[in-house]
């Protein structure tokens, strides 16, 4: 469904400008090829989209070539309401001077394309509002899982379904690391190392390594498939600091891969939104993903199972997703019309963590002796949690005892550890790692 644009809105014939804001990795791949495809964008988009000006804070710096520096300012609050913009394109990142600027675009009327997935995750609702009120347009496929075109499908193709569950891993940075610690038997700094020396991870690579981006991600993902206010403070978010190269040895003993993972579903009482490392089969389709490629799993009631794979991040995968919006924002445009709003009617409640039902694999060094193992049962049997897998492997006076349970809340394996820790015979809890992928997979 499509609505009529308000009074700021031009729909002309002639060229339609666009301030872009930031020209880094990804601003600069738009702006190259704005310049490069203008002919084809042109006829795509039903007229000419020119730059009206990019906004940097460094106007010195060398940027890619086919970028026209003349068109530099410092400042973006200037150029986002200057009369002649129809379109503002965000590509600075992070929350302010981002909000801003965009608040005060989509007050004038100006339609805004953004990759700016922790601005979407903390600020979206009132960016919707002012969207909504001023007749513009918000489009922002490129904010998550880079060139996917992933948002566009829970938006629009699946409007007609019912989304039951969106999984995937749609961070690259910790995708290499733990496919690098996988694939090489290398610890998790060794990785890290690699991925910063090859520019998959960042100097800083705090934001990805702790899951804060990936709960961004699925904030919006959360919101777009359950049509629910969702935040990224709703989602339970845990990183990757903490796998070691014995985790990745014994998921891969026991046919699991560890993956980072997003998962947004539907349960008893609302939805669930987490981010977490967790093993998932080496034959589940996303054990395939390798390197810094991201894949989200949907699953919908009519459409059942569908699976959106390709490159998550990078300049030029980040930019054809932005361009989509912007040939998406100009026909709105040029027709007098907004693109369809996402509908956020529902307001389901988010699902505390300790609700939450998964399936545990639980690390523990025991004593080397015989009979331990049936108290350590008896610890799982009185909380509820049941066993389904257990290996022993004996180290002199000590023995690693590998747990693998069936379908378990959260808050009763949280006792279940609380009471393993406080057993003579645990010497101490190693790693407790949940468990995807349907029971038998
Ligand atoms: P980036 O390389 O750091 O570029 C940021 C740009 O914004 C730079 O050109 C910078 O100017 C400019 N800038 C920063 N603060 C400014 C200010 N106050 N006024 C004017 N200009 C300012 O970032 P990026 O990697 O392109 O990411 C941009 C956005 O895309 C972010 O929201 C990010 O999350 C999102 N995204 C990125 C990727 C990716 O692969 N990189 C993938 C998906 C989504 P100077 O160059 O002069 O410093």
């Amino acid at each position: 469904m499509r609505t009529e644009v308000g009074a700021g809105a031009r729909a002309s014939r002639g060229p339609l400008r666009i301030a872009l804001l930031g020209c880094g990795v990804v601003g600069s791949q738009v702006a190259r090829l704005l310049a490069e495809q203008a002919v084809d964008l042109a006829a795509r988009a039903g007229g000419p989209l020119e730059i009206a000006g990019i906004a940097v804070r460094r106007p010195e710096l060398p940027r890619a070539s086919g970028v026209d520096s003349s068109l530099f300012t410092t400042d973006p609050a200037e150029l986002v309401t200057r009369p002649d913009v129809d379109i503002v394109v965000e590509l600075i990142g992070g929350v302010e001077p981002a909000r801003s600027l965009l608040l005060a675009a989509l007050d004038a009327g100006t339609s805004v394309v953004t990759a700016n997935k922790a601005l979407l995750a903390s600020d979206g609702a009132a960016l919707h509002r002012a969207a909504s009120a001023n007749g513009a347009d918000l489009y922002y496929e490129a904010a998550v899982a880079g060139a996917i075109p992933l948002l566009r499908a829970l938006r629009e193709s699946l409007a007609g379904d019912v989304v039951r569950r969106v999984l995937g891993i749609v961070n690259g940075t910790t995708n290499f690391i733990l496919d690098q610690m996988d694939s090489l038997g290398s610890d998790f700094d060794a990785a890290l190392g690699t991925a910063q020396r090859l520019g998959y991870a960042e100097a800083d690579p705090a934001a990805d390594v702790q899951g804060t981006d990936g709960a961004a991600k699925a904030a919006i993902l959360a919101g777009l498939a359950f049509h629910t206010e969702v935040t990224s403070g709703d989602v339970f978010t845990e990183g990757i600091s903490a796998i070691t190269a014995d985790d990745i040895a014994s998921a891969r003993a026991l046919g699991f891969v560890i993956k980072l993972l997003a998962i947004c579903e539907r349960c008893d009482g609302g939805v669930s939104v987490r981010v977490h490392p967790a093993m998932i089969p080496r034959v589940h389709p996303l054990a395939a993903v390798h390197e810094a490629y991201n894949a989200v799993f949907v699953e919908a009631t009519a459409a059942g199972r569908l699976m959106f794979y390709g490159a998550g991040a990078g300049g030029q995968p980040t930019a054809s997703a932005v361009l989509g919006d912007v040939v998406a924002v100009a026909r709105n445009r040029r027709a007098g019309l907004r693109g369809p709003e996402p509908a956020r009617y529902a307001e389901l409640p988010i699902v505390p963590m300790a609700e939450a039902l998964t399936r545990y694999y639980i690390s523990l060094d025991v004593a080397d002796q015989p009979g331990v193992l049936a108290p350590v049962a008896e610890v799982f049997a009185r909380r509820g949690v049941s066993i389904k897998a257990v290996r022993q492997e004996g180290r002199g006076e000590d023995a690693s005892l590998i747990i693998v349970t069936h379908t378990a809340r959260e808050s009763a394996l949280a006792g279940t550890v609380a009471d393993l820790a406080a057993m003579p015979v645990v010497r101490a809890v190693g790693s407790v790692l949940r468990v995807e992928g349907e029971e038998g997979e």
